[in-house]
């Protein structure tokens, strides 16, 4: 926006009535907290400390970097690329438009995985990320299981890249092992039989539904997304080779697409899977699934 254009905005209050209008007419009902929320990621504060400081001035340069984000927003950018960070499992992850957003769905995976694992009271996990875009889910459990070592893997260089800084951010760089890879291509034999699990949230939207999403999601690396015709072109060569790097008492946990249950059932029945459960999202919503090497004892 040139300053010409620029609104008479002078208090945090009128910042925000005046963002609540660019993103009027919302086709998205959490269009109008995004003006909160990029405002907040300004002044550095929380949402709930917004309405102590309505009556604040802002300064000149907060004034232009709210109007440029605004600007982008109304453009249909994702707000997690704009300010360049998303929250999960209460960390703020490193984003940019070359690794999906993290989910709070995701978020469920990850609880899944730690309840697994403190359940059988595995001391030191060996996981297996396929597909880590942001990193979101290994550098969490690495940050959360210490003891933990984690090889996590993705087919694309940026997203990795994206991924290490988070490693950094974070403080897991010693116990996670980035590698450049599609699936398990590049994981020499020396892996075989080695993980207590692999964990993935692999791309599961069917093609059709792809170009049906909305233009936000749109803007987020098609890899991540885009599962082939019928959205499980990733997920059945992914457990296909998981029995050959698992250890013998290892699991298998999986997202994957609301109406995908059956089908992922089956395929990890048709691959000697044992054990196998799903579980539903916040939403109630089919959403994990988990198969184990072992059978019931
Ligand atoms: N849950 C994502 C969506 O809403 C899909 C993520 C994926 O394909 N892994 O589009």
């Amino acid at each position: 926006m040139s300053p010409t254009e620029a609104p008479v905005v002078e208090t945090v209050g009128e910042a925000l009535v005046w963002g609540e209008n660019q993103l009027g007419l919302p086709h998205h009902s959490s269009y109008v907290n995004e003006a909160h929320e990029i405002l907040c990621w300004i002044l550095k504060i929380k949402p709930t400390d917004l309405f102590l400081r309505i009556q604040n001035r802002l300064t000149a340069r907060d004034k232009i970097r709210f109007f440029d984000m605004m600007n982008r927003r109304v453009r249909q950018e994702p707000v997690a690329y704009i300010t360049g960070e998303k929250n999960f499992f209460g960390r703020d992850f490193i984003v940019d438009p070359s690794v999906l957003i993290p989910r709070p769905e995701t978020e469920l995976l990850v609880d899944q995985a730690l309840t697994h694992v403190r359940k059988r009271g595995i001391e030191a996990p060996r996981v297996l990320e396929i597909g880590t875009g942001s990193g979101c889910i290994a550098v969490t459990l690495a940050h959360e299981m210490p003891r933990a070592h984690i090889v996590a893997i993705d087919i694309s260089e940026e997203a990795l890249r994206v991924a290490s800084r988070n490693a950094a951010r974070f403080k897991t760089e010693s116990n996670v092992t980035f590698l450049h890879s599609d699936l398990y291509g590049k994981l020499g034999p020396e892996w075989e039989g080695d993980f207590d699990m692999i964990i993935s949230n692999p791309p599961y939207v069917s093609t059709e539904v792809y170009h049906t999403l909305e233009a936000e999601v749109r803007r987020e690396p098609r890899l991540a997304l885009d599962g082939g015709p019928d959205g499980l072109g990733l997920i059945r060569p992914l457990v296909q080779h998981a029995k050959r790097y698992l250890s013998p008492s290892g699991i298998l946990l999986l997202e994957m697409g609301y109406d995908q249950a059956l089908s992922v059932r089956r395929i990890l029945e048709e691959n000697h899977f044992f054990q196998i459960e799903i579980i539903k999202d916040y939403a109630q919503h089919d959403r994990i699934a988990k198969g184990e090497m072992n059978g019931p004892v």
